[in-house]
């Protein structure tokens, strides 16, 4: 049994612990980060393969992220970090080529002209104002309401609008439901959700998604957020920073204790190794911290939470093909459907390689439900058809995929579902600001924690600086570019 003493622990080694720890040795304090996984990133994970070489060839090696792994323009943290880490960006929305709709049983091959807005969601929203005014015309009639109801609070705190009351004792859908009519607005509402959250309108209150509104700085910004990509992949980021903290950061064993008195810290590891330390930084996702027995018990209100903020359900899949079969037809990997399993498709090759071709979907809420428990043979028969449905109507006959990968997060032991906790009706105005408040020596970071891009790398790497700042003040953190 080991036993070692520092000035702060932290729990778990994602990007929002990994940010903590950066920021702790520079400033010369003693920190440790413990794992339980075997690797850092948490909700980062960049998977290496590498397909048979043809004839004389050398093997094709490629990458990709079964995690998060878009970025944007006004997420200056991560992109702060991500340069500090020297990992570039690339654009991670294909430019060029068709784009397949597939809306109220048609099938459209649209081309987005001379205007390439970056972001993903971007790109379907310029689709619907090119060819179907009418529905985006309400569509964009509802993001300015929305707009409005989401700056009814400051940062952060949801629950001070005066309509908070009435706003989160709804579900988003309730919302939807009273205030759309058309079928185009109702699918990019719908999409927008399961593009955010991994999640039905109907999982969520509408505060929360008022809330989330609100900490992306507006529906604009939002709807960028999946603008760019991480060269080498997102986990490119955490590796980089974890290689900079050397052994501070101990993997493979699970938190199991935390005994949090006046005198200090005691962490205890599943394998028996104890630590002590003045404070605790705990960057684990509020529905897993049950995980974790607390001495003294958490007060009744921060248990509670926990068992109230559940994940996401996100299956991430790639589909790998010798060669990006779309590009030679001129199309561009992108496809919104209204009628698939798969709702949203993209090329996501990596960068500078011809190839393989890569296709990166996603299952959502509903389908992951339906599927979470069936063997993955079964999800990579159904994904892999669903693509040839889809394309089959414009280029006939494709190539069979050479690799399908598939990851359930929900299988995930140490994440629980992806692509974080969210907030059902009645949470944050019953619970309030319990999710971030401190517990004498223990404190919150998280993404679920943060006021700014919750739920992204973003608000991962803000929670994480701010969790230091709570402890030590602003000699701190004052100089980090927390600002949009
Ligand atoms: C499929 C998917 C797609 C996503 N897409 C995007 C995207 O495009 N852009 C974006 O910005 N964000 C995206 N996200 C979200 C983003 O990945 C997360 O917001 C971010 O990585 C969260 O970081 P974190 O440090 O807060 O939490 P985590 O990454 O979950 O880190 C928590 C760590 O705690 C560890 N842990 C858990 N329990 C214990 C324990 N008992 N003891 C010790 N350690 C423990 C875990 O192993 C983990 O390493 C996506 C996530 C997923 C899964």
């Amino acid at each position: 049994m080991n036993k070692q003493k520092v000035d702060i622990i932290i729990v778990g080694a994602g990007l929002a612990g990994l940010s903590a720890a950066k920021k702790l040795q520079e400033q010369a304090r003693t920190f440790v980060v413990l794992e339980a996984r075997d690797r850092v990133g948490g909700r980062l994970l960049t998977e290496q393969f590498s397909l048979p070489s043809k004839s004389l060839d050398a093997p094709t090696h490629y990458w990709i992220d079964s995690g998060g792994q878009w970025i944007s323009p006004t997420q200056t943290s991560i992109r702060a970090l991500a340069d500090e880490m020297d990992v570039t960006t690339f654009t991670g929305a294909p430019d060029n080529g068709k784009v397949i709709l597939i809306f109220k049983g048609e099938y459209y091959q649209l081309n987005l002209g001379e205007d390439k807005p970056t972001g993903c969601f971007s790109k379907v929203v310029t689709l619907f104002k090119q060819n179907f005014s009418y529905d985006y015309n309400e569509f964009q009639t509802l993001e300015l309401e929305l707009d409005k109801m989401a700056n009814d609070f400051s940062d952060g705190q949801p629950w001070g609008s005066p309509n908070a009351k009435k706003w989160d004792s709804i579900t988003a859908q309730a919302w939807i439901d009273a205030n759309a009519h058309t079928e185009g607005a109702k699918f990019l509402l719908n999409l927008s959700c399961l593009l955010a959250f991994a999640a039905t309108p109907s999982d969520l209150s509408l505060l929360h998604l008022l809330f989330y509104i609100h900490c992306a700085g507006g529906l604009t910004k939002l709807h960028n957020a999946l603008a760019y990509r991480l060269n080498g992949g997102a986990q490119e980021v955490p590796k980089r920073i974890a290689a900079q903290l050397q052994d501070n950061v101990k993997y493979g064993n699970p938190v199991s204790k935390i005994i949090n008195n006046a005198e200090g810290v005691k962490v205890i590891l599943s394998n028996g190794d104890v630590y002590e330390a003045d404070h605790v930084i705990v960057t684990v996702p509020p529905a897993l911290q049950a995980n974790i027995t607390f001495s003294p018990p958490l007060p009744a209100s921060r248990r509670q939470l926990q068992q109230r903020m559940p994940m996401g359900s996100s299956v991430k899949c790639h589909l790998v093909y010798e060669t990006p079969f779309w590009r030679e037809k001129g199309y561009s990997g992108l496809v919104y459907s209204d009628e698939h399993v798969l709702p949203f498709i993209t090329d996501n090759s990596n960068p500078q390689q011809s190839s393989p071709g890569i296709l990166g979907c996603f299952l959502e809420a509903e389908t992951v439900r339906k599927m979470m428990d069936k063997p993955i043979e079964e999800i990579q028969t159904l994904i892999t058809k669903t693509i040839e449905d889809i394309y089959q109507p414009f280029i006939g006959t494709i190539p069979k995929p050479v690799a399908v990968h598939v990851m359930r997060w929900s299988d995930e032991q140490w994440s629980g579902g992806a692509y974080a906790g969210m907030m059902p009706p009645g949470v944050w105005t019953g619970y309030q600001n319990t999710v971030r408040e401190s517990v004498n020596r223990i404190h919150w970071a998280g993404t679920e924690t943060a006021t700014k891009w919750f739920a992204y790398m973003d608000g991962a790497v803000r929670s994480g600086y701010n969790a230091v700042d709570e402890i030590y003040g602003h000699e701190i953190c004052s100089d980090d570019p927390l600002s949009n």
